[in-house]
C-alpha cells in the first residue's frame, strides 16, 4: 500500500486526503494549530460562538460533488437553507438595499436603482451562468500545464473573449451606470480576490453564483464543514494529528523522502502541501529545490490582508442581516490605501457577519454575535494601540451607517490582523487568501499544483489553480488527485 501524506489541515487537505484514502492509500495528516482547518475554526468565549474565519458559503454544488464521490450528500453532515435576503448592502447613512436570493426581486431592485436596470440585469446574469456553466462546469476541473495546453481547448475561446480581457470593473460599468448597482455586482472582488480595477472580467461569472442560486448557509455555522470534512477522512481511516507542525519537506535524488515534524521525521510515498505556498517553496524544501526566487515571489500580486474584529454585543442591531456589506461613497480611496498607499484605510468598504440573526444559539438571548472583516493591504504593520484605535473607527463607522452609536454595548471585543495570520499560518507578507486574481495570475499562470523539479510533491489551496474561497480550493484537491492517480 502507498502512503501519502497530507501536511496542513485546510479544507483542501482534508479533501485530497479523503480522496487519496479511498484511493487505496494510507494517509496521514499533520495540523499545527490545535484545531483541523484553523482558519474555520471556532472561537467560542462568555456564551458567544464565532466562526473564525470564512461565512459565505456559495457553490454549494461544488461541496455535493465532493461527498458524491464517497457516495454521500452534504445532508449526511450538515444541513444548510437559503438566506433571504441574501445579503444587505449600506451604501452610507441609512441608505441601504437588500439583495435577494430571488432573481425576480433582485430585477425589481435593481430597476428601482436605474431606468431600464432591469434589461441590463437579466443579460449580465445570463452570461454569468452561461461562462459559469462552461468555466466551474468543464473548464476548470481539468490540469492545464502550460499554456499550450490550454490552446487546445474550448475554454480558450472562453479566455480569450474580449470582454474578459477588460477588468471586472469596467465590464461592471459598461452595463450599469448607478454607482450602487456597480458595487452590488462587485462586491465579492473587493472582499476576496483583489481591486476589480485589475481583476479580469471572467471573474464575472461569479455572479450567477448569488443572483440564481441565492446564498446558503450551513446549520452548525461554517464550522459544521470542518465537522463534516474531518469525519468523512475518519471513516476512510485517516490519521490526524493536531498540535503538529511540518518543519521541513526533506528532499533527496529529486524525490521527497522524508517530513520533518517537531522531533520526528517520518517516510512517504507521496506529500501534498501548501496553504501558504511561500512558506513551503521558501522555508520548508532545500534552496535547490525551490521554484522561484524570493525577487520573483516579491513582483506576485498578493490577496488583501484582513483587519478582523470580533465583537461581543450586549443588544439586538435590526439593522444588520446575516450578511451586511457596507460601502464606502469613498469607493476608491479603499483600493488606493490597499494596493498603492498601503496604509490603514479611514474610509473602508468592509462586511460585517451577523450569525445571531440565523442562529440565535451563537449568543445570549437579545444579544449579537458581531464579526467585522475589514479588508487591508498586506504587511501592514500595527501597534496594539493602533489596533485598538482602527477598531474604535470601525465601530463609530458602522454607527454611523446605521445610525445608532453601539459603541457603549461591546462587552468584549477581539481584533485579529495581518500578523496573526502569519503566526497561524506562516501567511507571506500577512495576507489572508494567497495570491490574487490578476489576468497574469489566472489559471495556468499560478504557481503549479505539482512541484516542477520534485517527484511525489504536490500543492493545493488557494495559490494555486484554480482560485481562491472555500469551493475553489475543494476543486484544487480534485486536479491533485487526478495528478496522482494519472502519474
Ligand atoms: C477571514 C477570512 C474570511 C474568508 N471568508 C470566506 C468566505 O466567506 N467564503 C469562502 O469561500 N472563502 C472564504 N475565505 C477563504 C477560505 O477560507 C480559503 O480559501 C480556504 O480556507 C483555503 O483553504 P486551504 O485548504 O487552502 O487551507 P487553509 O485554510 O490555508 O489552511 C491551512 C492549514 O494548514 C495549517 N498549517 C499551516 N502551516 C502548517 C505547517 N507547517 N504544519 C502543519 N500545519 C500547518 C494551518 O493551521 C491551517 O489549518 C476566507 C478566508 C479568510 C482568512
Amino acid at each position: 500500500m502507498k502512503t501519502a501524506l497530507v501536511i496542513w489541515s485546510g479544507i483542501s487537505w482534508l479533501a485530497i486526503a479523503s480522496y487519496l484514502a479511498k484511493s487505496g492509500y494510507k494517509v496521514k495528516l499533520y495540523e499545527k494549530n490545535n484545531q483541523f482547518w484553523w482558519r474555520a475554526s471556532l472561537l467560542k468565549e462568555r456564551w458567544y460562538t464565532f466562526d473564525m474565519g470564512p461565512s459565505w458559503y456559495l457553490m454549494p454544488e461544488v461541496f455535493e460533488e465532493f461527498f458524491a464521490h464517497f457516495w454521500k450528500k452534504t445532508i449526511d453532515y450538515y444541513e444548510s437553507e437559503k438566506l433571504n435576503p441574501a445579503y444587505r448592502v449600506f451604501f452610507w447613512k441609512n441608505d441601504f438595499v437588500d439583495v435577494s436570493s430571488n432573481v425576480k426581486e433582485n430585477i425589481k431592485l435593481f430597476e428601482s436603482l436605474e431606468v431600464w436596470a432591469w434589461e441590463k440585469l437579466v443579460e449580465y446574469i445570463e452570461i454569468a451562468q452561461q461562462e459559469y456553466n462552461l468555466a466551474i462546469g468543464t473548464l476548470i476541473k481539468k490540469n492545464y500545464d502550460s499554456i499550450t495546453d490550454l490552446i487546445s481547448l474550448k475554454g480558450l475561446k472562453f479566455i480569450a473573449k474580449i470582454k474578459n480581457l477588460w477588468s471586472y470593473e469596467s465590464y461592471v460599468k459598461k452595463y450599469f451606470s448607478s454607482p450602487k448597482l456597480q458595487k452590488i455586482l462587485l462586491y465579492t472582488a473587493v472582499f476576496l480576490w483583489g481591486s476589480p480595477k485589475n481583476t479580469p472580467a471572467l471573474y464575472s461569472l461569479i455572479n450567477h453564483c448569488d443572483f440564481n442560486d441565492g446564498v446558503y448557509f450551513p446549520k452548525g455555522w461554517i464550522n459544521a464543514i470542518t465537522r463534516a470534512f474531518v469525519s468523512l477522512a475518519e471513516e476512510l481511516w485517516v490519521e490526524m494529528f493536531t498540535n503538529s507542525e511540518v518543519k521541513k519537506i526533506i528532499i533527496e535524488s529529486g524525490k521527497t523522502k522524508w517530513i520533518l515534524l517537531e522531533s520526528w521525521e517520518v517516510l512517504w510515498d507521496v506529500v501534498v502541501s501548501s496553504g501558504d505556498y511561500h512558506y513551503a517553496d521558501q522555508v520548508l524544501i532545500d534552496p535547490e529545490y525551490r521554484q522561484f526566487t524570493p525577487k520573483k515571489w516579491d513582483s506576485m500580486t498578493l490577496s488583501p490582508s484582513w483587519f478582523l474584529l470580533y465583537l461581543w454585543i450586549n443588544k439586538k442591531i435590526p439593522q444588520l442581516q446575516h450578511h451586511t456589506l457596507f460601502f464606502d461613497p469613498d469607493w476608491d480611496n479603499h483600493f488606493d490605501s490597499i494596493y498603492t498607499e498601503k496604509n490603514l484605510c479611514e474610509t473602508p468598504s468592509y462586511y460585517v457577519s451577523c450569525v445571531s440573526k440565523t442562529d440565535p444559539s451563537v449568543a445570549p438571548v437579545w444579544h449579537e454575535a458581531v464579526f467585522i472583516f475589514v479588508p487591508t493591504a498586506p504587511w501592514l504593520s500595527l501597534s496594539e494601540w493602533e489596533k485598538k484605535e482602527y477598531a474604535d473607527h470601525i465601530i463609530s463607522r458602522i454607527s454611523e451607517a446605521i445610525w445608532e452609536d453601539i459603541s457603549s454595548n461591546v462587552v468584549l471585543q477581539k481584533i485579529y490582523t495581518g500578523d496573526n495570520f502569519t503566526h497561524d499560518y506562516f501567511s507571506f507578507k500577512w495576507n489572508a487568501l494567497g495570491l490574487a486574481h490578476t489576468l497574469g495570475q489566472t489559471l495556468t499562470l499560478r504557481p503549479k499544483n505539482k512541484h516542477p523539479k520534485v517527484s511525489w510533491l504536490y500543492f493545493t489551496g488557494h495559490y494555486t489553480t484554480p482560485w481562491t474561497g472555500m469551493p475553489m480550493v475543494l476543486l484544487s484537491s480534485k486536479l491533485v488527485l487526478d495528478k496522482i492517480l494519472s502519474n
